[in-house]
């Protein structure tokens, strides 16, 4: 049997006929920036997330850059991130022109360790983003907490957890303002590139709308030298249809979780930590650690498995960052996440013959077997 690692067609063909409407209404309307679509879509989106404002970007990377920008932070300054998170979180600080810290993850939750970023502060701090990553939310109160301890600027980078929730709250809400990415294979995706920040304050929105289009606040009026970065018409009219089946899309992916959370059995693999009622996960990724690691995806994949590594190089060891200065096992947590971790399939629309495939193939993997190809 062949299994995807993730396939869009059971959403997009749920929704075709919604799409080809939104694509007729926008072009009929013929205006494709900042017109009714995003700002329909950005109320929508606040309004899902249980904040005031949203604001449409281009990209996941933008969302989290303007944000660091809108609050302030430059040249000089520290921001703290988790050690293992995708490498656009650090270049969006690095963007702003500050510098990454990496804080190690606790290996059970793939989330920031809290306990240690306070050891990471410095004169130079400024901000925390704390990142929730593969859709399960990082343990805000915590960082919340020492936020408001040394007065940092809280930012979450909600690029992977749209709809997750923590403590009965949607994340986008927990911070200054969170960033997200509606890159097509997040869970909430456009079919292209875009982004938005979600945030309380009227005078961060208003300011990260300015920043995003040319720094203007009001036509060829220039308050900032800005960037475009925009979310546009088209895809925000898709984005409005996706929105209204995300809750349902993100139970069928909690669904089959659910199923390997139970039923995957092998003493060799470790499984993430189960979903909480505090933690509203909506498994955006769902990876499995293995010693063996390199093995276990021959196997898989021998059988028609698709695995895909998230990541497979840790950010200190990327040659993009050289210039931090890490040395291999500086950051030891980090380093065994990446050397074991692996994402097995997860997508809206898997078939429960498919689900079943991929725990039965999981628990009779053993180690030094010869593996035969499909
Ligand atoms: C995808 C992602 C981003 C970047 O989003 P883009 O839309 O691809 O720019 C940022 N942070 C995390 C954690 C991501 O997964």
């Amino acid at each position: 049997m062949k299994v995807l690692f993730a396939d869009f067609r059971p959403m997009h063909n749920e929704i075709r006929n919604e799409l080809d409407e939104a694509y007729r209404r926008v072009l009929e309307r013929s205006s494709f920036i900042q017109g009714e679509e995003c700002e329909a879509f950005e109320r929508e989106f606040a309004s899902y997330c249980g904040a005031k404002y949203c604001v449409g970007v281009a990209s996941g990377l933008d969302a989290i850059y303007l944000l660091l920008k809108a609050l302030g932070i430059k040249m000089g300054d520290e921001v703290i991130i988790p050690s293992n998170t995708f490498i656009a979180t650090a270049l969006a600080v690095s963007y702003a022109g500050a510098v990454p810290v990496l804080v190690e993850p606790e290996i059970e939750t793939y989330n920031i360790d809290p306990n240690q970023i306070e050891e990471a502060i410095t004169e130079k701090t400024r901000a925390i983003i704390a990142v929730h990553l593969q859709g399960r939310a990082a343990d805000m109160d915590a960082i919340q907490k020492i936020a408001e301890r040394h007065q940092l600027v809280l930012v979450e980078d909600a690029a992977q957890a749209h709809g997750a929730a923590y403590k009965g709250k949607k994340v986008g809400t927990l911070s200054d303002g969170a960033a997200f990415s509606f890159y097509p294979g997040k869970n909430l995706g456009a079919l292209g590139d875009g982004g938005g920040i979600v945030t309380n304050s009227k005078i961060l929105a208003d300011k990260l709308r300015a920043l995003g289009n040319y720094g203007s606040d009001y036509k060829y009026h220039h308050i900032y030298k800005g960037v475009n970065s925009r979310l546009d018409e088209m895809q925000a009219a898709f984005l409005r249809v996706k929105l209204r089946n995300l809750d349902r899309w993100n139970l069928g992916r909690q669904k089959i979780a659910e199923r390997y959370l139970n039923e995957i059995d092998n003493p060799r693999i470790q499984l993430p930590l189960a979903n909480s009622r505090e933690y509203g996960h909506i498994y955006h990724i769902f990876a499995i650690r293995c010693e063996k690691r390199e093995e276990l995806e021959r196997y898989l994949n021998g059988k028609g498995i698709c695995t895909v590594k998230h990541y497979p190089v840790p950010l200190h060891m990327q040659k993009a960052y050289e210039d931090l200065g890490f040395l291999k096992g500086s950051l030891p947590i980090a380093e065994e996440i990446s050397r074991t971790i692996l994402s097995i399939p997860m997508f809206y629309g898997m078939a429960s013959d498919e689900v079943t495939y991929v725990i039965e193939s999981l628990n009779t993997f053993k180690y030094g077997e010869k593996i035969c190809r499909l």
